[in-house]
């Protein structure tokens, strides 16, 4: 228990350091007028505790009309004072409440940009960066829902100061009281909020896949699949598993919560019969007066409230911390991927893969073994293999998307780990199979803000869409995809392969590589990109992953990648040559077509 509740403090502590210290920077008026709000709701019960019975023993007593109308004046001036300052203030706060949750996902969503991309593709990871979106949001409130119960715990410390000596002065046996029901009570939501904790669990993983189904439901990319496959009934009978699922744990929580809530109101009632009892059976002992008896039943109402709201602070805070902690893990991701420091020098690199052998991380299957390949600057090579022969994973390793398990890779002659992360990415201009447009314009999507009107132009020119850009009223600045505009465009399949090809060159990257990009264009599309390609490329290093085997015919060499090695190695002519080759059977296979 004792551990538990170190691991709670520890998690209380972490959440609200790194929450505060971010967003103190950054909104350092929030933290001011809560720690305002907070003193002037400290000050508002005190008002009708201190004048009430005034007014009340006037009333029994004096009964001067002067007197009566002043306490009252007070009373109703002080609160209206008090409900104006706190209404503002509340209208101001609330302005921060959107604006910090907007801060927080974009810092979620830069730390998720700049993961080392092997995390990427980690489940653990996915259901990580889950658990740290909802925990910041849904579940906590985020810094405004921890800071809310912050604030909150210290407003009730006053007000709890303020109250106990109120009642100490007067009738201190119903402190006992008040502190047995407030501690019975603090077992009760104690009980309903580990319940609640538990169901969080069980729903971030089917809240992943429901969200899943769901955006793929509404996402267009996905109509022509789920139309002509009839996908739409298994996904929705997923979506509805997934649902059915959480509600499920939804109704689960419900019930196991209600028997806590109907002791806690139980609790409340004996409560307050005992403090009705106790300050009556003063009051005809002669103790105190009528107005100390209403006094003393509002204090106790109010410490009550108080004290409640302090353990509910407490548990609240420990449990929004405990769902704001995974943000704090998830920014706490450690680097997988170790990163040197060593500048890459200009210009052409030498490339040397010496005895790879590559498993995915999780897994056994060495998808790579016995790797031995040198690319010279400038040489163009074609890599070549049946699907999952490994030929994406060795660009992968290429890029540092992974490390080796075994062996290393160089560039001029040095280990790739050495060298500045940044600066070695830089070096390489990608076309991955599963390349991805954003829903920015043409322009946007090839130079990403970069500068060179000309060169945006040449590029479209030389990737053959420089007649369908010409075509749009508002040429490269047109959108793409329709999330943003009505006019915004679809492009084709083999439109957004060029596109991405155009965005590889325009990086001027000393090397290059199309990951069978040009899957989606025809034959002849497919040749002449490669043809020009080649002009374009020209003395940078090349790499070509392409299933059509008349482009590797443009390459200086050719790897054939098989059973997680290189097979064959040499020139086109070279391994055409070799009888039963896998090469040369490829070839044959794929020319009858073109006969
Ligand atoms: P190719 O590009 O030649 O088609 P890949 O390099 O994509 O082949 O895949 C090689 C093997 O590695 C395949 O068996 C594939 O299933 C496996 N693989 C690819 N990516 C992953 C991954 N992220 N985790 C585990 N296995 C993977």
């Amino acid at each position: 228990m004792e551990k538990k509740n170190e691991k709670s403090l520890k998690k209380i502590c972490a959440v609200v350091r790194v929450l505060f210290s971010t967003a103190a920077r950054r909104y350092p008026w929030f933290f001011v007028l809560e720690a305002v709000q907070m003193l002037v709701q400290a000050a508002q019960p005190f008002l009708g505790i201190f004048i009430t019975p005034l007014l009340v023993d006037e009333l029994c007593g004096r009964r001067d009309i002067r007197t009566l109308a002043g306490y009252v004046a007070v009373l109703i001036v002080g609160e209206m004072m008090l409900n104006l300052l706190y209404e503002r203030l509340s209208t101001v706060l609330q302005m921060y409440q959107q604006r910090l949750e907007d801060y927080f996902t974009m810092q979620t969503g830069l730390h998720s940009m700049g993961l080392d991309f092997q995390m990427t593709e980690d489940k653990k990871v996915l259901d990580q960066l889950e658990k740290a979106q909802t925990g910041m949001s849904w579940y906590s409130g985020g810094a405004y829902g921890v800071a809310e119960q912050v604030f909150g715990f210290f407003r009730n410390i006053l007000k709890m100061s303020g109250l106990v000596t109120v009642i100490a002065m007067h009738a201190p046996m119903l402190l006992v009281v008040i502190l047995a029901y407030v501690a019975l009570n603090a077992l009760s939501v104690s009980a309903r909020n580990k319940v609640e904790l538990e169901a969080y669990g069980r729903l971030a993983q089917s809240n992943r896949l429901f969200g899943y189904f769901g955006w793929q439901l509404v996402d267009f990319r996905f109509g022509k699949d789920i139309r002509l496959y009839d996908a739409r009934r298994m996904l929705v009978g997923r979506w509805q598993q997934y649902t059915r699922k959480s509600s499920d744990t939804w109704k689960w929580q419900a019930q196991k919560t209600y028997p806590y809530n109907l002791f806690s109101g139980g609790m409340a009632l004996l409560r307050s019969l005992a403090t009705y009892f106790y300050a009556g059976l003063l009051v005809i002992r002669g103790a105190f007066s009528i107005g100390i008896f209403t006094q003393m039943i509002s204090t106790a109402g109010e410490l009550d409230n108080t004290l409640n709201g302090l353990v509910w602070n407490v548990l609240n805070l420990a449990k929004r911390c405990n769902y704001a902690y995974e943000y704090v893990l998830f920014m706490e991701y450690p680097e997988v991927i170790p990163k040197g420091d060593v500048p890459v020098a200009a210009g052409e690199h030498r490339i040397e893969f010496r005895n790879v052998a590559f498993a995915y991380p999780g897994t056994d299957k060495k998808v790579l073994d016995g790797v031995n390949i040198t690319v010279e600057p400038g040489e163009h090579l074609s890599v070549v293999g049946l699907n999952g022969a490994g030929k994406t994973t060795f660009i992968k390793l290429l890029c540092r998307l992974y490390d080796p398990t075994e062996g290393e890779i160089l560039m001029d002659g040095r280990n790739i780990k050495e060298y500045d992360y940044k600066e070695y990415m830089a070096q390489f201009a990608p076309v991955f199979q599963d390349f991805r447009l954003f829903g920015f314009s043409i322009g946007e999507n090839i130079t990403f803000g970069g500068e060179g009107q000309e060169a945006l132009e040449r590029l479209l020119k030389l990737v053959e869409l420089d007649d369908m850009v010409g075509k749009l009223e508002k040429g490269a600045d047109t959108r793409i995809f329709k999330m943003f505009e009505e006019d915004g465009i679809e492009p084709s399949g083999g439109e957004q392969q060029k596109l991405a090809i155009a965005r590889a060159l325009y990086k001027k990257a000393p090397v290059i590589i199309l990951d069978e990009p040009t899957a989606a264009l025809d034959p002849i599309a497919e040749y002449e990109i490669y043809r020009q390609f080649h002009t374009l490329v020209g003395e940078k290093t090349a790499f070509y992953i392409s299933h059509r085997l008349s482009s590797c015919r443009f390459c200086d060499r050719i790897a054939v990648f098989s059973g997680g090695k290189i097979a064959e190695y040499g020139s086109h002519d070279e391994l055409v040559q070799i009888p039963d080759g896998i090469y040369a059977g490829m070839f044959e296979a794929q020319a009858q077509y073109y006969r």
